[in-house]
């Protein structure tokens, strides 16, 4: 499959990585609009957020449970989980993905 993340999740493009385990990796974004930007995703490939079922839902929960232990590790008590699902949200990789955004004081959302 013709997808950036997987092909980060099984080595063949390089990333800098900040957590991995069996189904979780995550790594830093590779233009940081904020201080702290990393992006946490599950290893199996979802296309985004309306491909999120009860059969790969567990997942999902799991990434939460990272982003928070990211977040700590990272030293960040404020800060913002974007999902962006579809073309028009600004979606630009079909792997499902989140976007811990901290570090300074982030405006409104767009
Ligand atoms: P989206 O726009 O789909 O919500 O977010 C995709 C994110 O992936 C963007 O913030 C972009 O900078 C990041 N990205 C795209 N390609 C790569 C890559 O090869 N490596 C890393 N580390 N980040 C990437
Ligand atoms: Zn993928």
């Amino acid at each position: 499959m013709d997808c950036i993340f997987c092909k980060i999740v099984a080595g063949e493009i390089p990333s800098k990585k900040v957590y991995e385990d069996d189904t979780v990796l995550a790594f830093y974004d590779i233009e940081p609009k904020a201080p702290v930007h990393i992006l946490v995703i599950p290893k199996m490939h979802i296309a985004g957020c309306h491909a999120i079922t009860p059969e790969n839902s567990a997942v999902v929960a799991h990434v939460f449970e990272v982003i928070a232990q990211i977040a700590a590790e990272q030293g960040v008590k404020d800060y913002r989980v974007v999902t962006n699902n579809g073309a028009d949200a600004g979606q630009t990789v079909h792997h499902l993905h989140f976007h811990i955004l901290g570090g300074r004081v982030l405006g409104e959302m767009g």
